[in-house]
């Protein structure tokens, strides 16, 4: 376009057209954050200069050949940046990089290869030069590009409000792209067409970008396609029988003629109407969708919910009616409860896999305040593109287009809402028509009796539910309230047990000592023999005693750490000392997996080693000969930097039944017969006082760590061995005030075996 063509009273008028555009766009203040406001602004403004640059203005024309049309070329850019932030395409960048890129390339072809390859034909208005046929390339293929990406965004949606904000863009961009094609051809009547049309595109966009209420393009196409098939029916009928007659009656003599003219009006009069209503009720269905009849819709519906007295049900029942008239596929009751703070909103899904999480919405919140306050249903397209909802807070509209509906219709009773009926986008991708949200906002106002009943049934089901579990659980504290009884008098029978064994001990050796004496039969090594027993049985007592004092600090005022920067390597060394020996006689295999490369964690050294000591212990009483214990490390990462490890004492022993899972952490609590006495810390099944694992507990948890257990069962013949799991912080909370050096593996105190470990 050199412009040689341009008429100037159009270009001018076109110019002052894209200037009140601009203007228009401009008054509406506060909306330059828009963004797709924004760049269609600068592309109208863009336009304008376009538009002048059509007259032919001789300055301008040396500048650079094709200039207009490189000016159009700039528009289209814009245009497409405009179209992105409508679309919201992900990425808009390549856009304005491939096209600017584009642009200057066509350019600077432009500048350094000027001459025309050939005589330019008649019909084409842009030079032949180089640059000119880079122009109708880049041209070409922007507006391609545009084009498609929108119509495939249109497609690609399934809200039919949604998709028709696109389909009406797409219409506005296909009729800007048209009236630019018909500006390349030089002919006297197209150009001043092309501009107006192109003028007429702008404007569409310009509504498109101010308002959020566009009319329902397609709705609008197939009315006018049904109208038109009826019209052209109807008339194409009436038409033929007219000529028909008209060549009948030549051949017959006036008087038959005009009778049968007559009869012929008559018959068209009489016929027209119900034919014309016949050819409709065939066109509108298929072209408009099903009408239906609205007073028995309600009947049937008032019948089928009435029957209901379950919210589920009634959700089912609700969704049900109204997706076999509209065809939805995704429907939903959302249950609404007043709180003094607000509104609570619970999904009761009925159709497609909708989120039962429930949303809580402030008691001004503009959603519930709209569908309280109007009592109208609510268009989803409305909450996305209605400025009036701009105020809907972020998580509300993520709560919302996950729970992708098309409309929300409000149940309200005399003061407030007490139910929305969610209805998704239609199958067919129509919208709902103005009758249909009607229809359904009828039904809505049927529904509050129903779902009040049903609410308050739901309410009686789910109390009872609640008795019923709390049932479960009183029976459970029952059992283990009775466990826990029995707990109490066998540890009478284990304390007096476990005291007695070394007390007869030392009494017996002491009496033999004293009875030897008497005698005068004791030799050096009779006499050392005997004080040993008595030694290792007094040992054993005060093992015992510490163990209860132990346990009973852990009532009281739980235990008191020294906190030091400690590796479970070392700990774990120390815990299994005292073990190897046991370990080596009953052919144990000990394995450590990961130990190696735990960090370094804050901790009491001396109680941890206690607690593992006691769990490791445990582990080497309940394994048969020959079996394995295990004991592996990893560090758990968290989200808050607060990293834990987690160790796993496995064995192939002969595990807990699930029922004891818990019990076994408590005092005195030990499987089996009460009457058996600590028989050696390393036997097979030897029992011991039941303090172990209490104590191993009260150290865990006071480094704020947790320990369970995990086994199938008990099972002497199948083995199917126990998984204690503990989890400790690196750091944790009592150990930011305590900071002092690792203690050294000699400066601990040289015994045996350590006086705190038990069992
Ligand atoms: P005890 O001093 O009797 O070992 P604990 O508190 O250490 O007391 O353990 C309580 C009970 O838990 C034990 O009597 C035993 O029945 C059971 N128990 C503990 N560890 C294991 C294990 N690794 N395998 C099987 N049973 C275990």
């Amino acid at each position: 376009m050199n412009g040689s063509e341009a008429n100037p009273f159009i270009a001018l008028g076109g110019t002052a057209g894209y200037i009140l555009l601009v203007i228009l766009l401009a008054r509406q203040r506060g909306r330059w954050k828009d963004k797709p406001v924004f760049w269609l602004t600068i592309y109208l403004a863009s336009s304008a200069v376009w538009e002048l640059s059509l007259l032919r203005i001789p300055a301008l024309e040396g500048i650079l050949p094709n200039l207009s049309s490189k000016l159009l070329l700039v528009g289209t850019l814009l245009l497409g940046l405009s179209t992105a932030a409508f679309v919201e395409w992900a990425n808009r960048r390549y856009w304005l990089l491939g096209g600017g890129a584009a642009i200057l390339t066509t350019i600077l072809l432009e500048l350094f290869f000027p001459n025309p390859l050939f005589e330019t034909p008649g019909f084409v208005i842009i030079k032949a030069t180089l640059g000119g046929f880079a122009t109708l390339i880049t041209w070409l293929i922007l507006s391609a590009t545009l084009l498609v990406t929108t119509w495939r965004s249109y497609r690609g949606n399934p809200f039919p409000w949604h998709a028709n904000r696109l389909l009406y863009w797409a219409v506005a961009l296909f009729i800007i792209l048209v009236s630019e094609a018909i500006l390349f051809f030089n002919h006297p009547w197209l150009a001043p067409v092309g501009q107006i049309l192109r003028l007429v595109g702008a404007i569409g966009l310009t509504y498109g970008v101010s308002s959020h209420r566009l009319f329902d393009v397609q709705g609008r196409i197939r009315r006018g396609l049904a109208f038109a098939i009826i019209v052209g029916i109807s008339t194409g009928i009436a038409y033929t029988v007219f000529v028909a007659t008209q060549w009948v009656a030549v051949a017959l003599p006036p008087t038959i003629n005009t009778a049968l003219i007559l009869m012929l009006i008559a018959a068209g009069y009489l016929l027209y109407e119900p034919f014309r209503r016949l050819v409709e009720r065939v066109i509108n269905p298929i072209l408009l969708g099903e009408e239906f009849d609205t007073s028995k819709v309600v009947r049937s519906y008032s019948q089928a919910i009435s029957r209901t007295l379950d919210v589920e049900q009634l959700s089912l029942v609700i969704i049900g009616t109204l997706s076999e008239l509209f065809e939805t596929n995704r429907g939903a009751l959302l249950l609404a409860t007043r709180l003094p703070e607000g509104y609570e909103i619970e999904p009761v899904p009925a159709m497609g896999r909708i989120s039962r999480q429930k949303m809580s919405f402030a008691a001004d919140s503009l959603l519930m305040a709209t569908l309280a306050g109007e009592r109208q249903p609510l268009l989803q397209y409305e909450l996305d593109y209605n400025p009036q909802f701009q105020a809907l807070t972020a998580e509300e509209r993520t709560w919302l287009s996950e729970m992708g509906m098309e409309v929300y219709v409000p149940i309200s009773t005399e003061t407030e809402v007490a139910g929305v009926i969610a209805l998704g986008p239609k199958i067919s991708g129509l919208t709902y028509r103005q009758t249909e949200l009607e229809l359904v906002q009828t039904l809505a106002d049927q529904t509050v009796v129903a779902l009040e009943n049903a609410r308050l049934y739901s309410e009686l089901g789910s109390q009872n539910e609640k008795i019923r579990l709390l049932n479960v659980d009183l029976r459970r504290q029952n059992e283990r309230l009775e466990i826990m009884d029995k707990v109490k008098s066998d540890f009478i029978t284990i304390a007096s047990h476990e005291l007695r064994t070394p007390l007869t001990q030392v009494k017996g050796y002491a009496d033999i000592l004293q009875a030897m004496n008497e005698e005068n039969a004791l030799n050096r090594e009779q006499t050392r023999e005997i004080v040993g027993h008595i030694n290792r049985a007094s040992l054993q007592l005060e093992q015992l005693i510490s163990a209860m004092l132990d346990a009973s600090q852990l009532d009281v005022h739980g235990l008191k750490l020294n906190f030091v920067p400690t590796k479970i390597d070392t700990i774990l060394r120390l815990a299994v000392e005292p073990l190897a020996k046991a370990i080596r006689e009953r052919r144990l295999a000990f394995k450590l997996e990961g130990i190696q490369n735990l960090p370094t964690l804050q901790a009491d050294f001396k109680r941890l080693v206690q607690a593992f000591s006691n769990i490791l212990g445990n582990a080497v009483k309940y394994t048969p000969d020959g079996g394995t214990i295990t004991v592996t490390g990893t560090v758990i990462p968290s989200n808050d930097g607060e990293d834990y490890i987690e160790i796993v004492v496995s064995d192939t022993g002969i595990g807990i039944d699930p029922k004891f899972h818990e019990l076994i952490f408590e005092k005195f609590f030990r499987i089996g017969d009460p009457q058996l006495h600590s028989t050696g810390s390393t036997k097979f099944k030897g029992a011991g006082p039941g303090l172990g694992l209490p104590i191993a507990k009260g150290v865990i948890e006071a480094h704020s760590g947790r320990i369970w257990v995990e086994s199938d069962g008990e099972d002497e013949s199948r083995l199917p061995g126990s998984r204690f799991h503990i989890i400790l912080p690196l750091c944790p909370p009592g150990a930011l005030l305590q900071q002092q050096p690792i203690p050294s593996l000699q400066a601990q105190p040289k015994q045996e075996r350590p006086a705190w470990l038990i069992g």
